[in-house]
C-alpha cells in the first residue's frame, strides 16, 4: 500500500522528492536534534494523487488521523481542544523552492469554542483573537476562495474607525468583532459558513494547499525557474509555535553567511512580537539579527549554535526560519539558502578554503549565467549625483526604466517594449508578473529577506527594497522622496542593486568591474569587486580548466574582438565571420562587384577588395598568433550590401514624379536590387553557393588569407588559418569550392615560395548537411555546427521573425521552455548534431567538430556539446569565460 504521510522522526534530506524541500530538511533538522515543533508531512505522491482524480487519496484521511493522534498524544492536547487548543500550521513545500508561490493556513483548529481556551492559556484575549482573525482570514481566501482584498479592506476600515495606525493597536473586542465581519464576509460570499470543526478545517486546508499547486502564479513562477508542472507540493502539518506572544517573543530570517556578498558571519532580520509571515512580508520593518543578541542573548546564542551545526551539516550557506515563544527557540525551517552571483563564488572558494567540500563541488557550486551576471554593465559612478532615494541593496545589478506602480501596467508597458521599474510598499506574490516585467523591483518596506527581495534575487533582477524615506502611492501612482519630491509614474528611474540607490534619470552604463579585471587581471576598482568574489571567480575558471575536455573559442571578426577574446581565454577563433569586413566604406566596392557587368569590372573590384581584406586577416592571425583562426567564406545574401529596395524605388519614383531624369547609378542599382530579390533570402543564394555562382569570389578571399598567411610566417609569426565554408548540403557543392580553395594555396605558396596549407572544412547548417555527414567528411577535414541557420531550418522557423511573433505563446502554452534560438534543443537539433559527428568521425576519425552558432555560449547548451563529443564551442569574446565555466561544470 502506498504510504502518504511521514512523520518528521520518519524522513530525512534523502526524501525531498517526496517530502518537498521544507518536509526533508524538518525531518532533517529533528533528525540532528535541533528543536524543531513536531508534525508530520503529507507527500507529494499524495498531492499527484489529487490533482489527478480531483479527489482525496484513498488511506489519505486515515493516515492523516492516525499521525495527529500521535501528535496530541504527545503534547497532551487535542487539536482545537476548547479548554488548552492544539493549534496546527499547513504549509505548502515543493522539491524547489517557489517562495510565497503556494498556500500557508496558519492556526488550523481554533474555532468560537477554542479561542476562549487559548485566551486562557496564553494569558492574552488579544492574542488570541488576532490569532482566530487571522485564521479565519486566511482560511477565507485560500480555501474558500474569497476575494482576499475584501477582508484587508474590512481590516483598514476598522483601523480608521479606531484610529489605529497599526493592526497591534486594535484592542481584543476589535479584533472578536473583526471575526465577526469576516465571517459574515464569507457567509455572503460563498453562501456557507466558516468550518467550526477542526478536523474539517484540517482537510480542507491541506487540500487547497495540493490545489494552490496549479494557480497561475505558480504555474507562471515554475514556468520562468524552469520547475516541471508535474511534481507536485507536499504539505506540511506543524504544530504552531508563536512568536506574538509578547515582547519575550519574536520571529526572524537568518543566513549562516551574507547571501548578497557571501561574507561571513550571521547575517538575518528580527522582528519582535511577531510571527514569520509578518517578516517576509516585510509589513513592518525588523531589526538587524544582531539585535537579538542585546533583546534575548541565551536564544542568539543557541541560534548561533543551530547554525554552525547546520552549515558543517549541508556544507553549504544555509538559511532558516525561526520563532522565540516566550523564550524558548523554535527551527522552523531551513534550505540550502539563494544567493547572489557574487556571493555564490565567494562562498565556494571561502567553503572549499575552510576544506568543507572540494574543488570540483566548489566548481558545481558556481554557474555561468551568474558569472555572466557578474559581468554585465554597472552604472558609471561619475554620472551619478545625488540618489533620489537609498534603500538595501538587496539584488545587485543596474536597471533604468519608467517607474510604474502595480504589476498590471508593468506588464503592459512591457509588452510594448518599454523598460520598467516596478514600484511598490512591499511586494506579495501577486505582483510576481510586474516583476517578471521589470527591469527592477523598488519597494519602500521589508528587510533583504522579503518577497521582494527574496523573488527578486531568485530571478537575477535588480532591487533595492525598503527604501523608507519613499512614500509609494500606489493610488495616485506615484511616489515622494524624503526631501518631498515628487515622482509621477512613467518617470525614468534608475537603480542600483548593488548599492541600494535610486536616481532620477537614466545613469549611463559602464562596464562592470568584474569584466574589467578577469579581461585584464588587475586590480582595479577592487572596491567596486571585491578581492573576494575575482578570487573566487578565478579559482573556479582555474579548476574547469583544468578539468574541461571541450574547448573554447571565440566568435570574433576584429583584431580587437581576437585580443580581447584570447585575455578572456580564448584558445582559438571558432568564427570569423567575413561579410562584417565589407560593410562601411568598403560597401561600395561590394558594390561595385555585384554590379559588374563584364569580368574586367568585377576582377577590378575584387582587386581592390583584396588588399583590405589581407588586412583584416593579417591583423587577426596576428592577435590570435600561434591559435587556430577559422576564417568562414562569404555567407549572407549579396543584396544586404546594397541599398534598401523600396528606399531606392522612392527615391527614383520621387524623381521622375519632379519630371526629373533619375541618376543613372540609382537606376542600375535599382535594377540589380529588383534582379537579385528574394522572397526568402535566408534560402536562397547565399553561403556556398554565391562561391559557386560569383566568379572570383573564393579566389579573392582565399588569396587575401593566404597572403596574409605568408606575411605573417615572415614576420617570424605562427599563423594557424583554417578556411570555413558555409550553408553546405551536398558534398559535390563542398568539392568545388575546396578545390577552388586548394588552387589559390598552390598559387600564392607557388608565387611566394612559402607553402601554405590551411585545413578546409564545412560548417553544417542544413539538415541535409547533417544526415550526409559521412559523405561531406570524406572531404571536409572539420565541421563547424552553425546551430542558428541549423535551428531554422530544422524548425523551419526564420530566426529574424518568430521570436517577436508567436515565441511567448509557444512558451506559454509549453511547446518549449526556451527559445530553441537560445538553448540547444537536443531532441531535433541536437539530434543532428550527434548523427553528423558519429557519421563524420567514422568516415574521418581525425575528424575536427566544434559549434560556433549562439548556443556555444549558453550553459545549458554547452553541456550538451560536451556530452555529444564536440571537440570545442565558440561563442562571443565576453561569454568566452562563460563557456569556459560550464566546459568545466559539464565533466563534474
Ligand atoms: C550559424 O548559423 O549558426 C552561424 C554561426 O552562422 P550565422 O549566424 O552567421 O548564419
Ligand atoms: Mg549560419
Amino acid at each position: 500500500m502506498v504510504r502518504y504521510v511521514y512523520d518528521f522522526t520518519d524522513g530525512g534530506r534523502e526524501l525531498a522528492g517526496l517530502l518537498g524541500g521544507k518536509g526533508a530538511n524538518l525531518a532533517e533538522m529533528t533528525r540532528l536534534g535541533l528543536p524543531v515543533p513536531p508534525g508530520f508531512t503529507l507527500t507529494t505522491e499524495a498531492c499527484r494523487a489529487f490533482l489527478t482524480t480531483g479527489a482525496e487519496p484513498d488511506g489519505l484521511a486515515h493516515e492523516v488521523s492516525a499521525h495527529l493522534a500521535e501528535m496530541e498524544q504527545a503534547a497532551g492536547r487535542r487539536l482545537g481542544q476548547r479548554d488548552d487548543p492544539l493549534l496546527v500550521s499547513v504549509r505548502s513545500g515543493a522539491r524547489f523552492s517557489m517562495p510565497g508561490m503556494m498556500e500557508t493556513i496558519l492556526d488550523v483548529g481554533l474555532h468560537d469554542d477554542s479561542v476562549a481556551g487559548l485566551a486562557e492559556v496564553s494569558g492574552s484575549e488579544r492574542f488570541a483573537w488576532d490569532s482566530y482573525r487571522r485564521l479565519v482570514q486566511m482560511f477565507g481566501s485560500t480555501v474558500m476562495g474569497v476575494d482576499a482584498s475584501l477582508f484587508e479592506e474590512a481590516l483598514e476600515r476598522l483601523k480608521q474607525l479606531r484610529g489605529a495606525p497599526d493592526n497591534v493597536h486594535l484592542d481584543a473586542a476589535d479584533l472578536s468583532g473583526l471575526v465577526e465581519t469576516y465571517k459574515k464576509l464569507i457567509r455572503r460570499e460563498t453562501g456557507e459558513e466558516f468550518p467550526q470543526s477542526p478536523a474539517h478545517q484540517l482537510q480542507r486546508a491541506v487540500l487547497a494547499v495540493f490545489a494552490s499547486w496549479n494557480s497561475e502564479r505558480a504555474r507562471l513562477y515554475r514556468r520562468r525557474e524552469h520547475i516541471p508542472d508535474d511534481l507536485g507540493t507536499a504539505v506540511n502539518v506543524q504544530r504552531m509555535v508563536f512568536g506574538n506572544l509578547g515582547s519575550d517573543s519574536g520571529s526572524g530570517v537568518a543566513f549562516t553567511r551574507d547571501p548578497a556578498t557571501g561574507r561571513r558571519g550571521l547575517y538575518g532580520d528580527y522582528l519582535p512580537d511577531a510571527q514569520g509571515e509578518d517578516v517576509v512580508a516585510g509589513i513592518r520593518n525588523t531589526v538587524p539579527l544582531a539585535e537579538l543578541e542585546h533583546l534575548d542573548p541565551h536564544s542568539y546564542g543557541q541560534l548561533r549554535e543551530h547554525m554552525r551545526t547546520l552549515e558543517q551539516h549541508y556544507r553549504d550557506l544555509c538559511d532558516i526560519e525561526f520563532t522565540i515563544e516566550r523564550g524558548k527557540l523554535w527551527m522552523l525551517q531551513t534550505r540550502v539558502g539563494k544567493r547572489t552571483a557574487e556571493a555564490a563564488f565567494t562562498i565556494a572558494a571561502a567553503l572549499a578554503d575552510e576544506g568543507l567540500i572540494s574543488a570540483d563541488e566548489a566548481l558545481a557550486r558556481v554557474s555561468g549565467e551568474g558569472l555572466a551576471r557578474l559581468m554585465f554593465p554597472r552604472f558609471d559612478a561619475s554620472a551619478t549625483g545625488d540618489p533620489l532615494a537609498r534603500g538595501l541593496p538587496a539584488s545587485p545589478g543596474a536597471a533604468v526604466g519608467t517607474a510604474v506602480f502595480d504589476s498590471a501596467e508593468a506588464v503592459r508597458r512591457h509588452a510594448s517594449g518599454e523598460a520598467v521599474v516596478l514600484v511598490r510598499q512591499e511586494t506579495d506574490p501577486d505582483d510576481l508578473p510586474g516583476m517578471v516585467a521589470a527591469r527592477a523591483v523598488l519597494t519602500s518596506r521589508g528587510g533583504k529577506t522579503s518577497h521582494a527581495a527574496v523573488v527578486a534575487r531568485g530571478m537575477g533582477k535588480v532591487c533595492v527594497c525598503g527604501a523608507e524615506d519613499l512614500v509609494v502611492d500606489t493610488e495616485g501612482r506615484r511616489l515622494t522622496t524624503g526631501d518631498g519630491t515628487v515622482v509621477e509614474e512613467g518617470t525614468v528611474l534608475s537603480v542600483d542593486g548593488s548599492a541600494g540607490t535610486v536616481y532620477a534619470g537614466a545613469v549611463p552604463l559602464v562596464d562592470s568591474a568584474v569584466m574589467r579585471r578577469l579581461e585584464t587581471g588587475t586590480a582595479e576598482n577592487a572596491t567596486e569587486a571585491s578581492d573576494a568574489v575575482v578570487s573566487g571567480i578565478t579559482r573556479a575558471l582555474n579548476r574547469a580548466d583544468a578539468v574541461r575536455r571541450l574547448e573554447v573559442r571565440a566568435n570574433a571578426d576584429t583584431p580587437e574582438d581576437a585580443a580581447r577574446a584570447r585575455r578572456f581565454g580564448a584558445q582559438g577563433i571558432g568564427l570569423c565571420r567575413t561579410e562584417h569586413m565589407f560593410l562601411g566604406e568598403r560597401r561600395q566596392l561590394v558594390e561595385r562587384m555585384i554590379l559588374a557587368e563584364t569580368d574586367t569590372d568585377r576582377d577590378c573590384a575584387l582587386d581592390a577588395l583584396l588588399p583590405l581584406q589581407r588586412q583584416d586577416f593579417t591583423g587577426i592571425l596576428k592577435a590570435m598568433d600561434g591559435l587556430p583562426v577559422t576564417i568562414r567564406l562569404l555567407d549572407p545574401p549579396l543584396h544586404e550590401f546594397l541599398p534598401d529596395r523600396l528606399d531606392l524605388a522612392t527615391g527614383v519614383a520621387a524623381t521622375e514624379a519632379r519630371g526629373e531624369v533619375p541618376d543613372a547609378h540609382d537606376v542600375a542599382l535599382l535594377d540589380a536590387v529588383n534582379r537579385m530579390h528574394e522572397e526568402n533570402p535566408m534560402l536562397g543564394l547565399r553561403g556556398v553557393r554565391l562561391g559557386l555562382v560569383v566568379p572570383g569570389l573564393v579566389a579573392m578571399q582565399v588569396r587575401a588569407l593566404a597572403e596574409a598567411v605568408v606575411e605573417r610566417v615572415r614576420a617570424g609569426g605562427d599563423p594557424r588559418a583554417e578556411i570555413m565554408v558555409p550553408l553546405v548540403g551536398d558534398v559535390a557543392e563542398f568539392r568545388l569550392v575546396r578545390a577552388e580553395v586548394h588552387r589559390v594555396l598552390a598559387e600564392v605558396s607557388a608565387a611566394s615560395g612559402a607553402p601554405v596549407s590551411c585545413p578546409v572544412g564545412t560548417m553544417i547548417e542544413l539538415p541535409r548537411a547533417a544526415l550526409t555527414a559521412g559523405r561531406i567528411a570524406e572531404v571536409a577535414e572539420f565541421f563547424s555546427f552553425g546551430t542558428n541557420d541549423l535551428t531554422q531550418t530544422t524548425w523551419g522557423f526564420s530566426r529574424d521573425d518568430v521570436e517577436a511573433a508567436f515565441f511567448s505563446a509557444y512558451l506559454d502554452k509549453g511547446i518549449f521552455t526556451d527559445s530553441p534560438f537560445e538553448t540547444i534543443d537536443h531532441e531535433g537539433v541536437g539530434r543532428l548534431v550527434e548523427i553528423a559527428v558519429a557519421e563524420g568521425r567514422a568516415a574521418r576519425p581525425a575528424l575536427e567538430t566544434g559549434v560556433c552558432g549562439e548556443h556555444g555560449g549558453d550553459p545549458e547548451s554547452v553541456h550538451f556539446f560536451h556530452r555529444a563529443g564536440l571537440d570545442y564551442v565558440s561563442c562571443s569574446p565576453f561569454r568566452v569565460p562563460v563557456a569556459r565555466l560550464e566546459a568545466g561544470r559539464a565533466v563534474l
